[in-house]
Order: structure tokens, then C-alpha cells, then sequence
């Protein structure tokens, strides 16, 4: 279904192209051995590179290189074995350089591809246009002091990615799914924390509006720095309504950069958009072409570990669990792993419900993510296997989940402290069944008369004065067998 919007003079579509900054995890920055750890003491992590120092040369860290790489093979896109850097001018304060070492013609990897799923079930494909390295800046702390503002390098020279889409989006909710499924995948391959609250991914968002699928793009503006990923669905719709203002009133939208303020619910212009040639690109003199070798490629390839849509589609055969579920339970790495461990060798849609269904509205309740979750996956499947051999049955289940939760115990434990253990003793369960009846002659009378949804509300009886304990099935047949 194409999501549209209804303006003054007929209906609009929304055209989306984002770019994704990645933060590489790497123990050391893109060019110097410096230390790229989170929240040390200002200027701690600076080594003379980062700071531009007169005469220090870059020297590329191949560790970064690495996770450039996989992370392309990860979006199955084009690896290019030769690549170059570029000196990107441009004087800010937070860059001692006076130039950002990027990569402008000759990216490392080229056109690849991303799957979105849609919340209608759906899937999409957004294709990349590109990802290159490049260095991140020092950032600049205003509020120590009322008159001076200070500058702390120490993420001055790490290495980013930045990952280019094609104009490809359609609508707020496809730009949320976009950004969902490359940071899942960043995650799993390990490149990157996909932390937007630290500020390891943000997005600049390019929008623009234009009447129908046919008509060819119209100017778009850029929406600098988004840093989640709700605040990218609501800075497109509201550009998008800003730009179909513009235009049905006859004016023009200007190219330009901007800027989201989410208090206020608006896009304000920064600046007017800036072109390739006002940085003055130049090869960067300091640093050779980047050249990998196919081998080293192929290597890297086979190291890569099962990604989220392989992992769905492996799923949905080998346990027969249902796309949606499957979709749940790869979310994340450890989310998968922990489903794998509970369905291995037991009923694996049955383990699929408890994690997606008690398990996850448990940790929700609490707040924790499955690495706390206080069932491990071994407990939880210890339950599973009293239910498989008939110690206990769904009801009971439900109550020794809950003790689990509290306690920590093991389910077997639970069942012998509580004494759960469900009743198959045919001798108790009629004897259970008699006394019904002989309280309930009306109603057995009813029933005997055609009154057949009678019989639920026997098993109910019977269930009760067995305090939840017996084997439904044992007294199914109990309760045929006298009724
Ligand atoms: P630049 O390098 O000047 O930022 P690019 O051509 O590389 O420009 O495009 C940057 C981003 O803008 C890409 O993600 C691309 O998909 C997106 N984009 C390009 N044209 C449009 C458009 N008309 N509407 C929306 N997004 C666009
Ligand atoms: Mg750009």
C-alpha cells in the first residue's frame, strides 16, 4: 500500500534518501592508534594526528578497513579492491586539520542492497548507493564556562561509515524500517553498536515531495544529524508538510540543510545547501590508494556470521514457526540465540510462544533486555520439558513461570515445593469426577437433556476441586465416560 499525503491541489508522495553515519567498533581511530573508548576524561584519547600536528602522517588502521568490509558484504553490495582518500576542507573548530579525510569518488564499497519488512507483512528493497570511510570530528562542549567554549578531540579521528541510500523510501514508516534493519545488521555483524542515544549512528535525511510516482524528483533538503529513529519518521513528515506548503502556494523550495527541533515540531534552515566544490575535494597527498585483495574479500566473507533474514528464513523451516514470530525472535542476536537454546530437541512453536509472549511481556514489565532476563533459556526449557512429559499442564505452567520470575528456582523445583505436579491418578480424578456430579444433579440432568456446552463447565469442576492439578485430558475422558 503507497502511503500519500492529501494537499490543497491534489495528492503527494514523499521521495527519501538517508546517511547513515556509523561509528566503526574498533579498539583504535581510522588513522592513528589513539584509543576510541567512550566517555574518558576530554583530551584523553588525542593522539598528534588527531590534534593535525604539523608533519604527522595518517597511517589507515586495518581493523577499520576490516569492518568496512564485511559490513559491505553485509548489504551484499559491490566491494571496490581499490579505493581512495580525500581531503574534504572546511574550517570548524572542532577540527584541528581543517579538513576531514573522507572518501569522495572512489568509495570502498559501492551499490548493494537492504530488505525492509513492512508492519503489513510486506518487504521492500531500499538500494544502497554507496558506503565510505571517513573521520569523525572533535566536539565542542559550551557549557563549562560562561564566556569560553573548549573543544574535546578525543572522537576527533574516529572512524565512521557512512552508508548512502538511493532515493528509495516512500514514507516515514519505511525510513524507520530502513534504519531498524541496517543497524540490525550492523549489530549483528558486530561493525557497529547502533547506540543513536551515544550518538555511534545518526542520520541526515534527505526529503522531498512530488506529485505522482511518475514526476521526476523535485529539489529536497537535508535534515542534519537525526539521532533516532522516531525523530526520523516525524523531521520527514514534517518537512514533507512544509514542502507541500511551499509549493501549493506557488513558491519554490531552496536546496538547503537543516535542522529538526523535536520540542517544537519543526525543520529551521541552517544553511543553504553547500556543493562538492566548495570543500575543495583533493586526493589526500599523506595516504596511498587502498587496495584489498579478492582473497582477503572471500576470507572476510566466510567469516561472516548468519544474518537477520538468512537467520528468519532458517527459522521459519526448521521450526515451522510463523514469519512474524520469526521476524521477533531474530531482532536480535541474543534474542536468537536464546530462542534456539529453548526449541533445540523440544516443541520449537511452543518454546516460540512462551518467548514471544510470556518471556517478552515479562522483560517488557521489568524493563530488562534478554541478556537480564532472570529465566535463563536451559530454565526455560526445563519447564517446556515438564509440560512435554505431562508433570504439569498449560495452566500450571503459567503459575510456575511466574514463581520462576520471582525465585529464580527451577521449574522442577517450584513443582516439588509447591506440589504441582499434575494428577494422572484415573482413581482420584473419578472419584473427583463422582463428587461433581452428585453436587451438580441438576445440571447433570440438563447436560443429559442436550445441553452439550455443559460439559466445559464439568471439566471446570473438576479442575477446581483438583486445585489445577489434574491431567485435562484423563478427565475429559473420566467425565465422558459417567456423563
Ligand atoms: P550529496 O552528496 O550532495 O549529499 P547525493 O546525490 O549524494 O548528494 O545524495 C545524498 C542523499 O540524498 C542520498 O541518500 C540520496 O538518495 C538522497 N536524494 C537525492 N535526491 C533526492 C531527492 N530528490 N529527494 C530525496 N532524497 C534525495
Ligand atoms: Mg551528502
Amino acid at each position: 500500500m503507497s502511503y500519500t499525503i492529501e494537499g490543497n491541489t491534489g495528492t503527494w508522495e514523499i521521495v527519501v534518501g538517508l546517511e547513515v553515519h556509523a561509528q566503526v567498533i574498533s579498539k583504535s581511530k581510522l588513522f592513528s592508534g589513539a584509543s576510541t573508548l567512550f566517555g574518558g576524561e576530554p583530551n584523553s584519547h588525542v593522539s598528534l594526528i588527531d590534534a593535525g600536528f604539523p608533519g604527522m602522517l595518517p597511517v589507515i588502521n586495518q581493523a577499520c578497513v576490516e569492518q568496512a568490509v564485511r559490513t559491505g558484504l553485509g548489504l551484499k553490495a559491490r566491494i571496490n579492491l581499490e579505493s581512495r582518500f580525500d581531503r574534504k576542507n572546511y574550517f570548524y573548530a572542532d577540527l584541528p586539520t581543517g579538513y576531514q579525510i573522507s572518501q569522495f569518488e572512489h568509495p570502498i564499497i559501492g551499490t548493494g542492497v537492504v530488505q525492509i519488512e513492512l508492519s503489513d507483512g510486506s518487504t521492500r528493497d531500499i538500494g544502497i548507493t554507496r558506503l565510505h570511510l571517513e573521520q569523525d570530528a572533535g566536539k565542542l562542549m559550551h557549557d563549562q564556562d560562561p564566556k569560553r567554549s573548549f573543544v574535546d578531540l578525543n572522537r576527533a579521528g574516529v572512524a565512521l561509515m557512512e552508508i548512502v541510500s538511493e532515493p528509495d523510501i516512500r514514507s516515514p514508516e519505511e525510513a524507520g524500517a530502513y534504519v531498524r534493519k541496517l543497524r540490525q545488521i550492523l549489530r549483528y555483524l558486530g561493525t557497529c553498536d547502533g547506540n543513536m542515544e551515544e550518538g555511534s549512528m545518526r542520520a541526515d535525511v534527505n526529503v522531498s515531495v512530488r506529485k505522482s510516482a511518475s514526476e521526476p524528483f523535485r529539489t529536497r533538503c537535508e535534515i542534519k544529524n537525526v539521532n533516532s529513529i522516531r525523530f526520523v519518521m516525524q523531521a520527514i513528515e514534517i518537512e514533507a508538510a512544509r514542502q507541500i506548503e511551499i509549493w501549493e502556494s506557488g513558491g519554490e523550495v531552496d536546496q538547503e540543510t537543516r535542522l529538526f527541533d523535536p520540542h517544537k515540531g519543526e525543520t529551521r534552515s541552517l544553511r543553504s545547501k553547500e556543493d562538492a566544490h566548495d570543500y575543495r575535494y583533493f586526493p589526500d597527498p599523506d595516504l596511498l590508494p587502498l587496495v584489498v585483495e579478492q582473497a582477503w574479500v572471500d576470507e572476510l566473507e566466510r567469516g561472516l556470521p548468519e544474518l537477520p533474514d538468512d537467520k528468519r528464513d532458517r527459522f521459519i523451516k526448521q521450526y515451522g514457526i510463523p514469519r512474524y514470530d520469526a521476524s521477533v525472535l531474530v531482532a536480535e542476536q541474543a534474542i536468537a540465540d536464546y530462542y534456539e537454546e529453548v526449541a533445540k530437541g523440544r516443541d520449537a512453536r511452543l518454546a516460540a510462544n512462551w518467548v514471544t509472549g510470556d518471556l517478552f511481556g515479562a522483560l517488557n514489565r521489568t524493563g530488562r533486555s534478554i541478556q537480564d532476563s532472570p529465566i535463563s533459556a536451559q530454565a526455560l526449557g526445563g519447564m517446556l520439558d515438564l509440560m512435554a512429559d505431562k508433570t504439569i499442564n498449560g495452566k500450571i505452567a503459567k503459575e510456575v513461570f511466574e514463581d520462576m520470575l520471582e525465585t529464580g528456582d527451577s521449574a522442577a523445583d517450584i513443582v516439588e515445593r509447591k506440589g504441582l505436579k499434575q494428577v494422572t491418578d484415573t482413581g482420584a480424578i473419578d472419584a473427583a469426577v463422582a463428587d461433581v456430579l452428585a453436587r451438580n444433579a441438576d445440571k447433570v440432568e440438563e447436560y443429559r437433556g442436550g445441553k452439550d456446552r455443559l460439559f466445559g463447565f464439568f471439566v471446570g469442576q473438576v479442575m477446581k476441586a483438583m486445585a489445577g492439578k489434574a491431567n485435562p485430558a484423563i478427565v475429559n475422558e473420566a467425565l465422558k465416560k459417567v456423563l
